[in-house]
C-alpha cells in the first residue's frame, strides 16, 4: 500500500469501511469520491491534482437508509436519487406530522441538478463540498439533522449540521475522519420545515438564494405561540447564514401577521448583503431573503387551517 516513489493517481475502491479507515490512516490526504460531480469539475477545470482517491461507492456502512428512534439515518454514500425514492416511502409510511422535513428534503431535491446528477452524486459529497449555495445544507440546518463522523480508531462523534460548516468549503472534519452519515428528525405535531430555492432557471440550475426554515408552534392560553424556530439562508455569504435576530425575536412571539413587520426588519440585519457582494443582484436577492419568509408564513398559517 505504500506509494514508495509511485508518481501516477492511486485509485483504490474499498468495500468495507474498515478498509476506507486504513487507507485514511495511511494516506491523510487522500481524497474520497462518491458521484466525482465536484471532485471532477475541479481535477479537470481547476487544476487540481489529488494522488490517492478513494471511492466509497460500494462500502455498505455508508450506505445505510433507515427509520430510527432518533430519525432518518441516511449514509453519506447514498445518492441523491436513491435518497429521494426512500424519502417518498416514508411519506406514505408514516403518521403525517412526522414527515414535514422529509417533504422539504424531497421537493428541494426536486430541483438539485437534472437526473443525471442526482443519479450518481452522494448525499456526503454535497455535504463536505460546503459550497456556500448547497441546497441541501441550509436544510440540515433548519431541520436539526446531526451529522455522524467517524475517525480511523473506529471512534464515532456526532454534531449538529449547524456547527459543521466553518468557512468557505471548510467543515468539522479532521484529515483523519470521515462523514459517516446524516441523522434527520423527524418532526412533531405543528413543527412545519420549508424549503426555498430562487435561480434563473427552474430546471438544472445553481440557486440565486435558497433556505431552509422550521418552526415548532405550541398552544398556550389559547393562543399559538413560536417555541422553537430556525431561518438558515445560502448563498448569501460564505456559509449557510443563521438569521439568528430574527429567531431570538420570533421565539416566544404570537404565529400572527403581527409579526412580519418586525421579522422583515430584522433579516435585513441579519442578511446583509452589501453593494459588492459575490453574485451580484443584491437588491433582487435582499428581496428574496424577505419574500422566502413571507412565504414560510403564509404556508405555515395555511397548514395549522
Ligand atoms: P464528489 O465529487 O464525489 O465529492 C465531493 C467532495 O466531498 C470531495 O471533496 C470528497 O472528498 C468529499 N466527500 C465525499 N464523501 C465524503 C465523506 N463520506 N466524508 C468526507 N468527505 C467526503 N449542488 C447543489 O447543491 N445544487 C444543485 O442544484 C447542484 N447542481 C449541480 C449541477 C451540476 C451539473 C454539477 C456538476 C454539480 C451540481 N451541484 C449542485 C454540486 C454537486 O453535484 C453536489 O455537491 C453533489 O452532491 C456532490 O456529490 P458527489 O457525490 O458527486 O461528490
Amino acid at each position: 500500500l505504500k506509494l514508495n516513489g509511485f508518481n501516477g493517481i492511486r485509485w483504490y475502491r474499498p468495500l468495507k469501511l474498515k478498509q476506507v479507515l486504513h487507507l485514511k490512516s495511511l494516506y491523510p490526504d487522500a481524497k474520497l469520491i462518491n458521484g466525482n460531480s465536484e471532485v471532477g469539475v475541479e481535477t479537470k477545470f481547476k487544476n487540481a491534482q489529488y494522488k490517492v482517491l478513494i471511492s466509497v461507492t460500494n462500502v455498505p456502512e455508508l450506505l445505510t437508509l433507515k427509520v430510527k428512534e432518533d430519525g432518518i439515518h441516511i449514509g453519506s454514500s447514498v445518492r441523491l436519487a436513491q435518497l429521494q425514492n426512500f424519502l417518498r416511502k416514508v411519506i406514505v409510511e408514516r403518521d403525517s406530522h412526522e414527515i414535514s422535513s422529509c417533504e422539504a428534503v424531497l421537493r428541494q431535491l426536486k430541483w438539485f441538478a437534472g437526473t443525471q446528477i442526482r443519479n450518481v452524486a452522494s448525499v456526503g459529497g454535497n455535504i463536505c463540498t460546503a459550497s456556500p449555495i448547497s441546497d441541501l445544507n441550509p436544510l440540515w440546518m433548519a431541520t436539526g439533522a446531526k451529522f455522524e463522523i467517524i475517525d480511523v480508531n473506529n471512534n464515532i462523534r456526532t454534531t449538529p449540521a449547524k456547527d459543521f460548516f466553518l468557512g468557505y468549503r471548510k467543515v468539522d472534519l479532521r484529515p483523519d475522519e470521515i462523514l459517516l452519515s446524516v441523522i434527520l428528525p423527524l418532526t412533531k405535531p405543528f413543527e412545519f420545515v420549508k424549503e426555498f430555492k430562487q435561480a434563473h432557471r427552474r430546471e438544472d440550475d445553481i440557486a440565486l438564494v435558497n433556505a431552509g426554515m422550521r418552526v415548532y408552534i405550541k398552544e398556550a392560553g389559547g393562543d399559538w405561540i413560536i417555541s422553537d424556530v430556525s431561518i438558515i439562508y445560502g448563498g448569501v455569504a460564505a456559509v449557510p447564514l443563521r438569521a439568528s435576530k430574527t429567531e431570538n425575536f420570533l421565539t416566544g412571539q404570537k404565529w400572527d401577521y403581527g409579526l412580519l413587520d418586525e421579522t422583515f426588519d430584522l433579516l435585513k440585519e441579519d442578511i446583509p448583503l452589501p453593494e459588492n457582494a459575490p453574485g451580484g443582484m443584491v437588491e433582487f436577492r435582499s428581496s428574496l431573503t424577505l419574500s422566502f419568509f413571507f412565504k414560510f408564513f403564509l404556508y405555515v398559517t395555511h397548514e395549522m387551517n
